[in-house]
C-alpha cells in the first residue's frame, strides 16, 4: 500500500478519476509555501483557499489553541458563554465599522451565510414585515454549500441538480471586460449596473424583499471589484426600501482589502456582515456574523416572554478553541498592523507586479486587483475550451506555484505577510507556466 492512500475519503469540490490518476498531497507548511509527499516546496499564492491570511506555522496560534486545548476545551454555547468567545467579540467590534457590534459565531462560511439569511427574515418578521421573503443576490457570487447559501449563488455549476430556494433574483455580473480590461484597483465603468437592483425591486415589490447579499469583491467568480459608486449605490437602494444588505465579506474580510473589512475599506456599512476563513487564520474552522447592533435589539425586544430570540445556532458556535486561536489570530493582526495595508508598499508591488504580466503573456485579455487578490482572464484557449485557468493551474502546480484556476479566470489571494521576493517569484513561474500551456 502506498505510503497516503486517499481512496477512502470523498473529497470536496473535486475531480476523482483525474485525482486518482494523479494524487496531488501536501504534508507540511510554512510561512509561504506548503510542501507535497515528495518534498516539494509548493508557493501558496492562494493563502490555502482564500484563508491562510499571516501565512502557514504561526507558533503563537498553535500555543493558543494547545493551551485552550487543556483548559476549557468545550462549553456548551446554548444559555452559556466562555472567556475566549466573549472577549473576541468585545475585540473585533473595534475593528468592525461603528454600528456593528453583535457578533453571532459560527462553523464556517456556509453557515454564516444561512445563518444571516435567517436574521434578516427574524429582523422583518419582529417589525411586523413578515411578507418580506425574498431575496436579491448577483450572477458570479459565491455563498457556500447550504442550501440557503446554494440558493444565493450566482455560479451555475453550484446551483445545478439541487432544489434550490424559489426566492431569488440576480443582479448582472460585474466583469466587463470590454470596458474595464487592465484596470488597476476598482473599475471606472458600471456603477449603473447597480440599478437593476431597482428593477428587480419594482417587479418584485419592496414588501416582498428581505435582503440584498453580495460580495464586496466577487471573489470565486473570477476575483472581480466593485465598480466605483457601485456599493454606495446598492446601500443606498436598500436604505430606501428598508432592504437589508448583507455583505459577505468570507473573502474580503481580516486583511484581504488592506483595511479590516471592505465595509471599511469603501466606506460602505452594510446592516450584516458574514465571514470567516481569516477569522482564525485558516489555522481551525471558525465563522460569524456580524450585526448592527439595532438589528439584534429589535429581534430581542419583538420576541415571545419565553425562550430563545432567535431560533438558531450550531453545537460548536463560539468554540473556545476556535475562539482562542481568533484571539491570537487578532493579536497578530493588530501588532503587525495587517488591517492598514491600503496604499503599502506590498499592496504596490503586488498591483505592479501582476500588471507587468499583461506585457509578457498576450493571452491575457484581463487583470485586475484590489488589496492582496488579483483575477486574471486568459483569451479563450481552443484546446482548454473554457479552462484555460485550470490548464494553466496545472502547470503552475508541477513548477512550485499553487494559483487557482475557475474556468478561463486565475484568482490569487496570498498571505498578507508574502514578501515582495515571493511576489517576484510568483509572477517569474506563471509567466514560464503560461508560455508552456498556452504557446
Ligand atoms: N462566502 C464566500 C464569499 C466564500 O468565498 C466562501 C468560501 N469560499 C463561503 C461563503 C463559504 O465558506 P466555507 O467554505 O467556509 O463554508
Amino acid at each position: 500500500m502506498p505510503q497516503h492512500d486517499p481512496s477512502n475519503w470523498w473529497m470536496p469540490f473535486t475531480d476523482h478519476r483525474q485525482f486518482q490518476h494523479k494524487p496531488r498531497i501536501f504534508t507540511a507548511a510554512k510561512g509561504s509555501f506548503l510542501t507535497t509527499d515528495d518534498h516539494r516546496q509548493v508557493l501558496d499564492i492562494t493563502a490555502g483557499l482564500w484563508c491562510m491570511n499571516l501565512g502557514h506555522g504561526r507558533q503563537e496560534v498553535a500555543d493558543a489553541v494547545s493551551q485552550q486545548l487543556m483548559q476549557l476545551d468545550f462549553a456548551p454555547g446554548f444559555q452559556f458563554a466562555n472567556p475566549q468567545a466573549m472577549r473576541y467579540a468585545k475585540r473585533i467590534c473595534q475593528h468592525t465599522p461603528d454600528e456593528i457590534n453583535k457578533v453571532f459565531y459560527t462553523n464556517d462560511g456556509s453557515s454564516a451565510v444561512d445563518t444571516a439569511l435567517k436574521m434578516a427574515y427574524a429582523w422583518h418578521q419582529a417589525k411586523g414585515q413578515g411578507t418580506r421573503q425574498r431575496f436579491v443576490s448577483r450572477m458570479g457570487g459565491y455563498h457556500g454549500i447550504n442550501i440557503g447559501g446554494t440558493s444565493m449563488q450566482g455560479l451555475a455549476n453550484n446551483r445545478k441538480g439541487f432544489p434550490v430556494l424559489d426566492c431569488v433574483d440576480f443582479l448582472p455580473h460585474l466583469l466587463d471586460i470590454e470596458h474595464n480590461a487592465f484596470t488597476k484597483g476598482l473599475p471606472d465603468h458600471g456603477a449603473d449596473k447597480a440599478d437593476a437592483l431597482n428593477d428587480i425591486i419594482a417587479f418584485r415589490g419592496a414588501e416582498n424583499i428581505a435582503a440584498v447579499i453580495i460580495e464586496p469583491i466577487i471573489g470565486a467568480g473570477g476575483m472581480v471589484p466593485p465598480p466605483k459608486g457601485y456599493l454606495q449605490k446598492i446601500r443606498q437602494i436598500c436604505d430606501e426600501h428598508g432592504i437589508v444588505l448583507i455583505f459577505d465579506e468570507v473573502v474580503t474580510g481580516f486583511g484581504r482589502t488592506g483595511a479590516a473589512f471592505a465595509a471599511n475599506e469603501f466606506g460602505v456599512t452594510p446592516d450584516i456582515m458574514t465571514s470567516a476563513k481569516g477569522i482564525t487564520g485558516g489555522f481551525v474552522p471558525l465563522g460569524a456574523v456580524f450585526v448592527k447592533d439595532h438589528i439584534y435589539q429589535t429581534i430581542v425586544d419583538n420576541a415571545p416572554d419565553n425562550g430563545p430570540e432567535f431560533f438558531h445556532g450550531t453545537t460548536y458556535a463560539g468554540h473556545p478553541v476556535s475562539c482562542a486561536a481568533a484571539n491570537a489570530c487578532l493579536d497578530i493582526y493588530e501588532r503587525e498592523k495587517l488591517f492598514e495595508q491600503s496604499g503599502s508598499a506590498l499592496i504596490q508591488h503586488w498591483q505592479d507586479t501582476l500588471h507587468s504580466l499583461r506585457e509578457a503573456l498576450p493571452q491575457l485579455v484581463d487583470i485586475r486587483n484590489y488589496g492582496l487578490l488579483g483575477g486574471i482572464t486568459f483569451a479563450q484557449q481552443p484546446r482548454f475550451p473554457g479552462n484555460a485557468g485550470g490548464a494553466v493551474h496545472n502547470t503552475c502546480f508541477d513548477r512550485g506555484l499553487l494559483c487557482r484556476g475557475i474556468g478561463n479566470h486565475m484568482v490569487m489571494s496570498p498571505p498578507l505577510t508574502i514578501t515582495t521576493q515571493e511576489i517576484d517569484v510568483f509572477a517569474a513561474t506563471f509567466i514560464d507556466a503560461v508560455r508552456k500551456t498556452l504557446n
